[in-house]
């Protein structure tokens, strides 16, 4: 179906997108700062790419108390307007922006947009997710047999109903309460009227870190959006680890049972920006050894390497150092795709990803190409880019992929198709290539996606180092919910 509004960017977003895994949330919090959500709405708008459906904030004043706000839509067009900044005073606030992972996917309703606020009998407090709780409908079930009112369809609220459950007394106490009854990948952000606190879970699927600035601290979901608001990048919250800022000082708790980390690989392929940083090396760097390695385990000759804009541009850029044949910019990008009240045609629909990305003839036209995307998910977007490439008069096009075949769901917080819509669930990779109708297809091997993110062994199979289950089927958290559904693990080999 074509998207209802010919230049509706996120229709197209979607549209094309499905052929893309969706970025999950971004989570930023700040505190010890004057105006403290004005901070938290540059963070929230430098994690823009996790989410875009909707962003919210919640912040604390010593005379006002809680205040918040949700909006539809970027943060750029509502959290920098002076009119509602003024609403969200105080040294303390929260931040979220969203992809629908779960509850009412694609149909964002203002009641599920974060964070989340509970008044509890010892004082409020607030909650931001990133990632899936795999034990949410199990979960919501129970909590409402026992009388919980949910106010959301989002698998984050089970969080506040079990903290309000909880018998403790202290706010940090009852979330610990409430975190080890979840399972699943989150990270979170959470604020009481003095604290600000930051959770990730005993694998650390989903990123979450530490930063300083001037007096007060700050989390973010990635380093990128601690430098737009000048703040130090002090440290990574460790898998299993809770940080509780209050009074300046940092108090490190570890509530849960250690486990070995398993941190999302796709972190590193995918979803975090280029200038982060993931477990102490940079995403840029990591992405170009991702082409470095593709370039050695996958070559072919051709007269230039082509990046698919713009998450395939670092990898495309280490398979050309790697294999000595020139980049080149062949596709570009329209970076200006926003929305304009223009009346749709069958012919503009159907330009489809031309409107996106547009094929830079010049240099295309009588060369082989090596066309370097970061995933192959359904492939649809992959026939179209080919067919836009050949027609500019390509002579043979190669695709290079900088992840493994996309072969399974993800559940941690990632929407990803169900398995029957990924390509790489019911084909081999050559009856993708010949699906695509490409002159080669190759993608990076999990052992060279390892080595380019510095294991130099490649993958363990007794005991992964990072979370791979959507290359894999090795899920590392059972997704209980969704085997209640019939989902079926991979059979044992
Ligand atoms: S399944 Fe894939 S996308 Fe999901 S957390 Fe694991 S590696 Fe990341």
């Amino acid at each position: 179906m074509p998207p209802a509004h010919p230049f509706d960017f996120d229709a197209w977003e979607t549209d094309l997108g499905g052929d893309k895994p969706k970025e999950e949330c971004g989570i930023f919090g700040v505190i010890g700062t004057a105006d403290a959500a004005n901070f938290v709405a540059l963070g929230l708008h430098a994690l823009q790419h996790r989410g875009q459906e909707a962003g919210g904030i919640v912040c604390h004043d010593p005379e006002q108390g809680f205040n918040s706000a949700r909006r539809f839509g970027y943060v750029r067009d509502n959290f920098t307007k002076q009119s509602l900044m003024e609403t969200l005073p105080g040294p303390l606030a929260i931040g979220h922006v969203r992809y629908s992972t779960a509850g009412s996917k694609g149909h964002t309703a203002i009641r599920d947009v974060q964070p989340f606020f509970g008044e509890f009998s010892m004082g409020g407090a607030a909650i931001a997710h990133n990632g899936n709780i795999t034990n949410a409908d199990a979960l919501r079930k129970e909590l409402i047999e026992r009388g919980s009112i949910f106010q959301s369809s989002s698998d984050s609220e089970c969080i506040i109903h079990l903290m309000a459950r909880s018998l403790q007394r202290r706010v940090p106490e009852r979330m610990m309460d409430a975190l080890r009854r979840v399972e699943g990948a989150f990270s979170v952000v959470a604020m009481t009227r003095t604290k600000l606190i930051g959770v990730r879970d005993p694998l650390g699927v989903r990123p979450l870190v530490l930063g300083k600035i001037g007096e007060g601290w700050a989390l973010s979901s990635e380093t990128c959006a601690l430098d737009i608001i000048g703040a130090e990048f002090v440290r990574e919250v460790e898998p299993g680890e809770m940080v509780v800022i209050e009074d300046g000082e940092v108090k490190s708790l570890r509530p849960f049972q250690p486990a070995r980390p398993r941190f999302c690989i796709f972190e590193h392929v995918y979803f975090s920006r280029p200038d982060s940083i993931l477990n102490g090396q940079s995403v840029y760097t990591t992405r170009r050894q991702i082409g470095v390695e593709l370039a050695r385990e996958a070559p072919v000759e051709a007269d230039i390497v082509c990046p698919v804009p713009d998450s395939g541009t670092p990898a495309a850029i280490g398979f050309s150092q790697e294999s000595g044949i020139p980049y080149a910019m062949g596709i570009i990008r329209n970076q200006y795709m926003g929305r304009t009240f223009i009346e749709p045609t069958e012919q503009i629909r159907n330009m489809g990803v031309r409107l996106k990305l547009n094929v830079n003839r010049a240099l295309i036209e009588g060369k082989r190409v090596i066309l370097v995307d970061d995933s192959v998910v359904r492939g649809t977007t992959s026939r179209k880019i080919k067919e836009m490439i050949l027609d500019a008069g390509a002579k043979e096009v190669h695709f290079r992929i900088a992840s493994p075949p996309t072969a399974w769901p993800c559940f941690y917080g990632v929407d990803t198709p169900q398995r029957e819509k990924l390509l790489a669930a019911t084909m081999s990779e050559e009856e993708m290539r010949l699906h695509l109708a490409v002159d080669s297809l190759k993608f990076i091997t999990l052992d060279g996606l390892y080595r380019a993110v510095g294991e130099a062994k490649g993958r363990d199979p007794n005991a992964p180092q990072y979370c791979d289950a959507c290359f894999s089927g090795d899920y590392p958290v059972e997704p209980a919910d969704q085997i209640n559904k019939g989902f079926e693990l991979k059979a044992a080999e």
